[in-house]
């Protein structure tokens, strides 16, 4: 090895190591690995927000002109719900119908809150309206009018009266309407029909005017008629075995049963279910869905008798 190649590999060796200490600085002067980013949750807003509850108006010292009846058209299968009126906290009332007849049959629940399978009775007839195999009679000429929830404010605050302390059983414009009657859970209100569920009411029932109702409540396990309903709950007794009373054993002015049934010849049943507290409620339901079914089916084949053979 020459002097000068000596010297050109001690430089190369140098220049080598001044490298390598300049890149191992450069190294550890690198920034770190950029960290991968957390991801910061996205908070989706429920698709179904709560719809805020409306602010009911404030109560009108004097009382709201009667809702316009709802337009219900016919329709074999079930139409509705169509809203008849508003309770006092402005909750709907709710009406289907079921069928293309001329001959109207009124189902009514939870008039009273405090009886709440009287709403589900009337729930489960309309569900299994569509289901049943109805009598020919009953198919040309009825159509039903149902109602589950009369009182939405009572049956939402378990209370026999509405949002005013109104027994809406007792708010109907009768001959013996009280306005002085005491001030208990029976307290029809100072006027009659002052009750905007009693208006909305009383509106449907000037449009489609009824031929038989059903009204449903509990608990003292019954069959109570007023007006021309004797045949009707006998019908009933026929299916459910519940004793048969015209007279439930006190005097209700205003309810009713005495507007239509006495003081205006529309039959009026009361069914009364047993008390909440009685076990095994589908088969009662089942039960009495099928007394009024049948009951039903025995007034239209008296309203329309057939023809005996032969006759012209
Ligand atoms: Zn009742």
């Amino acid at each position: 090895m020459t002097r000068s190649t000596k010297i050109l590999s001690i430089l190369t060796v140098i220049v080598l190591v001044v490298a390598i200490g300049a890149l191992s600085i450069l190294l550890a002067q690198s920034p770190p690995p950029t960290p991968t980013p957390v991801v910061t949750p996205v908070v989706i807003p429920p698709t179904l927000s709560p719809t805020p509850t409306p602010t009911p108006p404030p109560a009108s010292p004097t009382p709201a002109p009667a809702e316009p009846a709802p337009d219900l058209p016919p329709g074999l299968s079930l139409a509705g719900p169509f809203v008849a009126g508003y309770s006092v906290n402005r909750e709907a009332i709710n009406v289907y119908r079921f069928g293309v007849g001329e001959v109207l049959v009124y189902v009514l629940g939870g008039i009273h809150g405090n009886e709440p399978r009287g709403a589900e009775l009337a729930t489960a007839f309309l569900k299994q309206l569509s289901a049943a195999t109805l009598s020919a009679k009953v198919k040309e000429h009825a159509s039903f009018i149902l109602i589950p929830r009369y009182n939405p404010d009572g049956l939402r605050a378990h209370t026999r009266v509405n949002a005013h302390g109104i027994d809406l059983n007792r708010n109907f414009r009768t001959r013996d309407f009280n306005p002085a009657a005491a001030r208990d859970r029976h307290y029809g209100g100072t006027q009659a029909e002052s009750e905007p569920e009693t208006r909305a009411f009383l509106a449907l029932v000037r449009k489609y005017k009824p031929a038989l109702i059903y009204t449903i409540h509990q608990p003292m396990n019954l069959i109570n008629y007023d007006g021309r309903g004797e045949t009707i709950a006998a019908d009933m007794r026929h299916i459910n075995h519940l004793a048969v009373k015209a007279n439930i054993g006190y005097a209700t002015p205003g309810s009713l049963g005495t507007y239509f049934g006495a003081e205006r010849e529309v039959p009026v049943i009361t069914l009364e279910l047993p008390p909440l507290n009685t076990p095994n409620w589908n088969r009662i339901i089942d039960l009495n869905v099928r007394a009024i079914a049948y009951s039903v089916r025995q007034f239209f084949a008296r309203l329309f008798p057939t023809a005996p053979a032969g006759a012209h």
